[in-house]
């Protein structure tokens, strides 16, 4: 595959934009391939400035559900940016979008903003104004967006780096535990007593790879908050909208106090959400004391394109059956493809995102994400680039699934994983 187009458009923005990307992930750090530069979306394929075309497993990270350019999402954009762009007043397009997004997920308010860590930083606020208390309990390896409280031990592309410039006495009051650890959870509310206003948790961690949190671990999460009087938010900014349409939490039967969205909900553009019970939310100002603002919060144009995508979601839940069965195709596929080689893996999978790691047979938390063969993945990642399936460059993200992928494609996939196991020697 040649890449000359996209190193030297990649090589030029280097000058000006720090590392050449808006989002260090991106940059392809980790692997020895410039990452393509892209030009084109359409359905479950992507293009690049080069000519080359790739089936896309990342979908800008899980947000493009209904694959690319979906023609009622680019439809509903167009109708509307002809006479709305952006007022910083009400529109009645907020209305509808949070009618739909409060009955379809079923929470009582939300509040919408222009990202996933927005969502988060707002939703931790919230609970601090609401409870009075001051620290959160977080777990390693889930990432909750870029704010200082929730990097500490951060999974995504924070995973790989030796942090600067984070703010000491503001993380002091992060908590971070192990993820499906209860004995640390209770050791964290034994240590800080009537000190912690939430435990933020990704219910499906998607940012140390795919890993399930256990049904009875958020059961007692759950427990644990009801009785010590601090909140459960659940970061639903990848599993919302994509586990259910009721996210992770229909998985799980298990209610937070405040529920965090972004990627699907904005349709592709930028957008996050924070929503749940109406005695929390109304905290927020103007209502009440606890301060949130943006200038571009609920845009008109990124109200539409999420509102086009939630009801298309909404009226045809068969997409998740659907999105099921590809997926559950795709890990058997593999599974099949890696038992008949001799490399050793696991996969992990929920619905339809889904993590392969190598050299390890289980992973339940982030330390032991971290002992699987990295070396080994970022070969599997350069091989499927390189040979037009486009997969996440790091260990520490899910591949996803978009409604518009076919079984082909999914064949596809297993296919040039297959030559990849040939390709490869036991380490
Ligand atoms: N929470 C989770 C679970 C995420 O995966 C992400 C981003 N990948 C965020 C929060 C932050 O969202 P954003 O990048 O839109 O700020």
């Amino acid at each position: 595959m040649r890449l000359d187009k996209s190193k030297e458009v990649f090589d030029k923005t280097k000058r000006y934009i720090p590392g050449g990307v808006n989002s260090p992930i991106r940059a392809f750090k980790n692997l020895s391939i410039t990452p393509p530069v892209i030009s084109k979306g359409k359905g479950c394929r992507i293009f690049d400035i080069d000519g080359n075309e790739y089936i896309d497993f990342v979908l800008s990270w899980g947000a493009m559900i209904l694959g690319h350019c979906d023609p009622d999402v680019v439809n509903s954009i167009k109708e509307v940016v002809e006479d709305q762009i952006a007022f910083g007043a009400p529109t009645e397009i907020e209305y509808e979008m949070a009618k739909l997004v409060c009955e379809t997920a079923q929470i009582d308010m939300v509040r919408f903003v222009n990202s996933g860590t927005e969502a988060t930083m707002t939703a931790v606020r919230l609970a601090k104004g609401y409870t009075g208390k001051k620290k959160i309990v977080k777990f390693a390896g889930c990432y909750h967006g870029h704010h200082d409280i929730f990097l500490k031990e951060a999974g995504s592309a924070v995973a790989e780096l030796r942090l600067k410039g984070i703010d000491e006495d503001i993380v002091q009051n992060t908590i971070v535990v192990e993820y499906n650890n209860l004995d640390s959870v209770e050791k964290a509310f034994k240590e800080n007593k009537d000190e912690i206003a939430a435990v933020i948790i990704e219910p499906v961690a998607g940012n140390m790879g795919v890993v399930p949190a256990k049904k009875e671990f958020l059961q007692a999460l759950r427990e644990i908050c009801n009785l010590l009087g601090s909140l459960l938010i659940f970061d639903e900014v990848i599993t919302g909208f994509r586990l259910s349409l009721k996210g992770a939490r229909a998985l799980y039967d298990v209610e937070p106090d405040l529920i965090t969205f972004g990627k699907i909900i904005g349709g592709g553009l930028p957008c996050g959400a924070v929503g749940g019970k109406k005695e929390i939310m109304q905290c927020l100002a103007p209502q009440g004391n606890v301060f949130q603002a943006g200038t571009m919060s609920g845009n008109p144009i990124v109200m539409s394109a999420g509102y086009t995508t939630v009801k298309k979601l909404k009226e045809n839940p068969d997409i998740y059956t659907y999105l099921e069965s590809l997926a559950q195709k795709l890990e058997g596929y593999l599974a099949k493809v890696f038992s008949n080689s001799n490399l050793t893996f696991c996969i992990n999978r929920v619905g339809s995102m889904l993590t392969v790691f190598f050299g390890v047979e289980k992973v339940e938390n982030f330390e032991m994400a971290r002992m699987s063969n990295l070396d080994q993945f970022k070969k599997f990642a350069e091989y499927m680039i390189t040979n037009g399936i486009y997969i996440p460059s790091s260990q520490f993200e899910a591949m996803f699934l978009s409604s518009a992928h076919m079984e082909s494609d999914i064949e596809r996939f297993a296919e040039v994983a297959e030559s990849f196991a040939k390709f490869v020697k036991k380490p």
